[in-house]
This record gives structure tokens, C-alpha cells and sequence, in this order.
């Protein structure tokens, strides 16, 4: 079951997660460019001020996920971490319409050329841009980023010890398209493998960009559905 020291902020697009360390909170995740309210809203109801916030984690550099990182980082000084390999996209403030397996994702990538206007966000530039595994104990989280590919390039996951861990978009329970991997990706064998490199991460619950809370042995169901090895 989730800890206490996850808390999950639910808006209609998506889910943003502030994490409690030892010394302040972690928002993982920025949402779009109207999430700012959003956020100082959930953070007045937790209790929580803004200068309680050290950094913000953007789990990959797909629009719905990145759209306030600029205006955090602005108004209250946040540390923006971001990965080396969607960063690009992040600097240039380019919204990415991302490659998908199937019928439902061409729909859904056609409707979101047509609004991509209410997609746009504010190029920005990070203060940490990470690679491999990084600790987040300079922020005063037991935990670290693991590069988790396979939706996005740059997708990467925030490991926490307690054996949560937030992982974007790398999969959803949902209705449509169907539960398990997301509607966009570009490799569903890179997409697996992060899964399976999570799992051998002793992560219990995993909390989606979308949707709700995963259990391991549902992830674990997933791949053995799909003939993939689990380990
Ligand atoms: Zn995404």
C-alpha cells in the first residue's frame, strides 16, 4: 500500500506526487501549463509552503509532465532535475506528439496535433540534468532516479526505499487503451525491460502519471500475459 510520505496530487489530466522527505518535499511531476494553481492547491491543503519544497522531478519530457517546470523554478526557486536524454525537448519548449502501437494512439496522437496550442509550455532550463542512477539524498529523500525508457527516452522513475516508486507514463491501469503498457511508446521490449529492472528493485507499488496505484504482482501478471520473462 502507498506510505504517508507519498502524496498523490489527482487533477482530470493527470497525477502529480509530492514526496516527503526529512527536510521538505519533492514534487514529482509539473503537469501542463495550467497546473500551477493546481499545485499551490494541494499544497496549501497538505499544510505544506511553497519554500518547503526543494526540487521538482520531471519523470520525462512529454508536454503533460513538464508544462510549469519553467514557472516553479521561476517563482519559487525549486530545483528542476530533469534526464539527459529528453532534455532537448525541455530547453526548446518543443511539444512532442509521441510514437504509438496502435489504431487508438494514432487517434489520440491526430487529436493531440490539433490542440497542440493547449499543450505548448515555456522552454526552461534545468538545474540538474542526470544520467545514470542519482541519489536524492541531497534533497533529503531516501531514494533514487533510475533511467526507465521505453515510453519516452528520457522517462525515468523516482525509486523510493520504501519500494515505491513514481514512474511517469511506463504503464497505467486503465480502461482504454487496455491495462499494462502506455497507448505511446517506442519500444515495447525497452518499456518491459524497465519494468523488469524496477521489479529486481524490490518495488512494491508503482504510481502512475496516469491512473491509479499498481501492485508488483499485477506488473509481474502483465508480463507474464505478454510472454515476457518477469525477472
Ligand atoms: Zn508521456
Amino acid at each position: 500500500m502507498p506510505s504517508d510520505n507519498v502524496i498523490t496530487i489527482r487533477t482530470p489530466i493527470c497525477m502529480l506526487y509530492l514526496v516527503r522527505g526529512n527536510d521538505g518535499y519533492m514534487l514529482v511531476d509539473a503537469g501542463t501549463w495550467g497546473h500551477y494553481w493546481p499545485i499551490r492547491l494541494a499544497l496549501w491543503r497538505n499544510g505544506i509552503k511553497p519554500s518547503e519544497v526543494r526540487c521538482v522531478v520531471a519523470t520525462h519530457e512529454h508536454p503533460d509532465h513538464v508544462g510549469v517546470l519553467g514557472k516553479l523554478q521561476a517563482k519559487h526557486g525549486w530545483t528542476v532535475i530533469c534526464h539527459a536524454d529528453g532534455v532537448d525537448a525541455i530547453r526548446e519548449g518543443r511539444v512532442i506528439i509521441p510514437e504509438t502501437r496502435n489504431r487508438l494512439g494514432r487517434f489520440c496522437a491526430g487529436v493531440g496535433r490539433c490542440i497542440r496550442w493547449l499543450l505548448c509550455f515555456r522552454a526552461m532550463e534545468p538545474d540538474m540534468v542526470v544520467s545514470g542512477d542519482t541519489s536524492l539524498e541531497p534533497f533529503g529523500v531516501a531514494g533514487q532516479l533510475v533511467h526507465t525508457p521505453g515510453h519516452s527516452e528520457g522517462s525515468m522513475s523516482v525509486v523510493l526505499d520504501s519500494g515505491e516508486a513514481i514512474v511517469g507514463d511506463l504503464m497505467g491501469d486503465r480502461i482504454l487503451p487496455a491495462p499494462g503498457p502506455p497507448l505511446f511508446g517506442y519500444s515495447l521490449d525497452v518499456l518491459y525491460e524497465s519494468w523488469r529492472e524496477l521489479l529486481r528493485r524490490d518495488v512494491r507499488v508503482f504510481h502512475p502519471g496516469h491512473g491509479k496505484a499498481i501492485p508488483a504482482d499485477k506488473v509481474r501478471a502483465w508480463l507474464e500475459a505478454a510472454g515476457e520473462p518477469t525477472e
